[in-house]
């Protein structure tokens, strides 16, 4: 079978390496002059696959007024209002219950197993370096009252064979040095040694250049994705800015914007564009080896070998990047009172990004066939796309291939 996978992010590479496997003829369109340009680009480089929890939970809807009232700096909601916003809002505050956050967050850290196992057998194959690393994570929590929660759910998960613990302040020091110099308040911290690092850009262009060597999948790069032609109920071909491209199957991974695609054909996503930023730069005096996450001013740190890498916020605003600057320097002037040694904040060799990420209500990405004979979805990776990738695109090539799989819809 021709299969063409719209979208050269993390989600669709990894798409169009296991659909290789299966033996299909790959094409992957992209509208961007190279692969992983959008989200897959500058994200936070965690490999989280113990800490995939769910936004959507009972703590974020109490802090909901709060967030509106522009209270909280690292979460900034000023959408657009449309009838898609309000419908993805109210799909979102139907999930905020402690047990959909409980199901929703084991959902996804089952994909996580998978992805992990994957990732390993994938990079022997892969010959190329992306900065990986079992580096472990710490997740550090400002409240006694986010501790003893994060002690529930770090007991599930270890029941699950994803290994996470609440530990002390002094012990997180003493696993990671670095934090003895952060600037809390915090309470303690929630420990996953497993995770791991790496970079998502590097990893989706060495694997782009696997395939395109071994000849089983070309890329069609600066092409943009108009539409999809159907006919009697089932796809014909690709339109794109170009030429049209016959096609027995796609496989939606268009990142925040796979809605905007399908919405011509009917087929309604609940994806909501999250922008987030970070900043990479060179290290500091004193810096992390470890992951680390500042909870209470949501931004991650990871070192990519010898850079570190700030990212974080999530504001809802649409695609609207017109405030990048501003949020940029808020995010390093949150890194700077939360971290201050860990990077070399002076250096002018530093490199800002922002990125949409594709948030579905339930934070669970869609993987799944539409009602359209031939159209597939994996999208909606949300704020865990590349730890995520390799199982979702496992599952979906499953279902391209007619093999029955466990897809997830959102
Ligand atoms: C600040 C931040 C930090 C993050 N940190 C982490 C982390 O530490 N760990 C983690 O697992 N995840 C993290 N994420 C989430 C992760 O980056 C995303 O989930 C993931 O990159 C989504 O990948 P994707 O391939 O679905 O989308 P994208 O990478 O956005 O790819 C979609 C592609 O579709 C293309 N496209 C769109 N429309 C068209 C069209 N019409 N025609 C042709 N091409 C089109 C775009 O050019 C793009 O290349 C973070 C995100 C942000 C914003």
């Amino acid at each position: 079978m021709h299969v063409v996978v719209l979208g050269a992010g993390v989600v669709g590479i990894t798409t169009a390496y296991f659909l290789t496997k299966a033996g299909h003829e790959v094409t992957v369109i992209d509208r961007d002059a190279d692969v992983a340009n959008a989200c897959s680009y500058g994200n936070g480089a965690q490999l989280s696959y113990s800490y995939v929890d769910a936004m959507a939970s009972a703590a974020f809807l109490l802090k909901t007024p709060g967030l509106l009232a522009g209270f909280d700096r690292a979460i900034r909601v000023r959408p657009p209002l449309t009838i898609e916003f309000l419908r993805w809002s109210l799909g979102f505050a139907t999930e905020c219950t402690k047990k959909k956050a409980i199901a929703n967050t084991l959902a996804n850290l089952e994909l996580a197993q998978r992805s992990k196992e994957l990732l390993r057998d994938l990079r022997r194959e892969l010959p190329g370096e992306f900065g990986h690393r079992i580096a472990g994570k710490l997740v550090l929590l400002s409240k006694g009252s986010d501790l003893e929660a994060a002690r529930q759910t770090a007991k599930l998960k270890t029941r699950l064979g994803c290994p996470a613990s609440v530990i002390s302040l002094d012990h997180a020091c003493e696993i990671e040095p670095a934090i003895a110099r952060m600037l809390g308040p915090y309470a303690g911290a929630v420990y996953s040694p497993q995770d791991e690092v790496g970079d998502s850009a590097a990893f989706s262009r060495e694997l782009a250049n696997y395939l395109s060597r071994q000849g089983t999948c070309h890329f069609a790069l600066n092409t943009t994705v108009d539409d999809l032609l159907v006919e009697q109920g089932a796809l014909r071909a690709v339109a794109t800015n170009r030429d049209h491209i016959d096609a027995d199957a796609v496989v939606v991974s268009l990142g925040a914007w796979s809605s905007t695609l399908l919405n011509l054909l009917g087929v309604h996503l609940p994806i909501y564009p999250v922008r987030g930023y970070s900043v990479t730069l060179p290290l500091g005096e004193h810096p992390s080896s470890a992951s680390v996450t500042d909870f209470g001013r949501r931004l991650v740190i990871s070192r990519i070998d010898d850079q570190i890498r700030i990212a974080g916020f999530a504001d809802f605003v649409g695609f609207r990047s017109s405030h990048d600057e501003r949020r940029i320097d808020d995010l390093l002037n949150a890194a700077k009172s939360s971290a201050p040694a860990v990077a070399d904040y002076q250096s002018r060799n530093n490199q800002a990004w922002g990125g949409f990420r594709p948030l579905t209500p339930n934070g669970r990405p869609i993987v799944g066939a539409t009602p359209i004979r031939g159209i597939y979805l994996n999208t909606g990776h949300g704020s865990f796309g590349w730890t995520l990738a390799c199982a979702t695109a496992e599952q979906v090539a499953a279902l391209v291939q007619g093999e029955p799989t466990a897809a997830i819809a959102a």
